[in-house]
């Protein structure tokens, strides 16, 4: 019998529902994004997109998996990490659907399912992951049980600076896209703060900087350019060496920011250095959304984890190395 999986992922700005079969089988995957018009995400706005649009969604995600509700088998939900009200608004739902169709419950933690739909898509069975997005910029693997923090940002991830910035600069939201598009066209580089601690990174120091060019009246185009090759390369470094350490043969880019073509280009280049396979993933699974957490969902149910009601509260700061990955001991 094939198993029906309800995801639903409300870490951010994003609502997502998926379907997914514990063949492996994405049915269907719907989103929304909210897009503040001036100024950043507010989490009370955000859980307030994720009510009033979420049950439509899961709705159309239903639809979409050409399944009745009756057809489902478990419901996982984003537990962390992320914005607290976010969270629990997903939580909410996630909790009504499992006790109302009277099926299992399972926690899935954001960056983990971000890893495990990139290895089902392309068939990476142990990778070093590149995970960049509007939230999040880490270096992860697997090692001792659990993935692994290799590296990360101390201060904003590479997809907020983008996005700060570009809202400095006058450009919409996400200005992830609108940057790179822009970059092509730049040609001067400028020294921006190149900030590798260790195996973390810092980008609070480059978008200061960046923001200066612009008040100088450097051209924008320059300044996509240089803020592109500076934290790319500055990931580049840290992702090169947690291959040479980790000695693994996959490299994994995934997180909204891989929809980066410039970025991929560089990492490709790592992978080629060090003879390991690389893998982007694609953009319909790259940033946050529901078949991920559906996905991995099944992986834990499979491995004999659910959850009940009463322990499920959130978990805003649930890091990456917190959970013990029973589906890969
Ligand atoms: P996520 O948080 O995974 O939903 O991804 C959203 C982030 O990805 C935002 O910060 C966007 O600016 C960023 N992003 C999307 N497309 C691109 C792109 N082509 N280049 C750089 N960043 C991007
Ligand atoms: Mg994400």
């Amino acid at each position: 019998m094939v198993l029906f999986c309800l995801g639903l992922e409300g870490t951010a700005h994003s609502f997502g529902a998926g379907v997914v079969t514990d063949e492996g089988k994405v049915l269907s995957n719907e989103w929304d994004m909210l897009k503040p018009e001036q100024g950043g995400i507010h989490p009370r706005e955000a859980s307030r997109h994720h009510s009033d649009l979420g049950p439509k969604i899961i709705l159309t995600a239903i639809e979409k998996a050409g399944i009745n509700f009756s057809d489902i088998n478990l419901i996982a939900f984003s537990r962390g990490p992320g914005l607290g009200p976010c969270l629990r608004t997903t939580a909410t739902m996630a909790r009504t659907l499992a006790l109302k169709l009277d099926v299992p419950l399972v926690d899935v933690n954001h960056c983990v399912a971000h890893i495990e739909i990139g290895c089902l898509e392309s068939e990476f069975n142990d990778p070093v992951t590149v995970y960049v997005s509007g939230g999040n910029s880490q270096v992860i693997a697997f090692a001792g049980g659990r993935f692994r923090t290799f590296g990360e940002t101390l201060d904003i991830a590479i997809g907020n600076m983008l996005d700060v910035l570009g809202r400095e600069l006058g450009m919409g939201f996400p200005a992830g896209p609108i940057i790179e598009k822009l970059a092509n066209e730049g040609s001067n580089f400028h020294n921006l703060p190149y900030s590798v601690k260790g195996m973390d990174l810092s980008y609070s120091g480059m978008l200061t900087a960046a923001k200066k060019l612009f008040s100088e009246g450097v051209p924008i185009p320059d300044i996509c350019f240089s803020v592109q090759e500076t934290a790319f390369g500055m990931l580049a470094e840290i992702a090169e060496r947690a291959i040479a350490h980790t000695k693994k043969q996959e490299l994994l880019l995934t997180g909204g920011v891989a929809r980066n073509n410039r970025l991929t280009e560089i990492l490709k280049g790592v992978s080629e250095r060090h003879s390991t396979k690389f893998h982007r993933v694609s953009p319909s699974l790259a940033g946050d959304q529901g078949a991920m957490i559906a996905w991995n969902g099944i992986l834990q149910f499979k491995a004999g984890h659910t959850i009940g009601i009463s322990n499920s509260h959130v978990l805003p700061k649930w890091r990456t190395d917190e959970q013990d990955i029973l589906w890969r001991a």
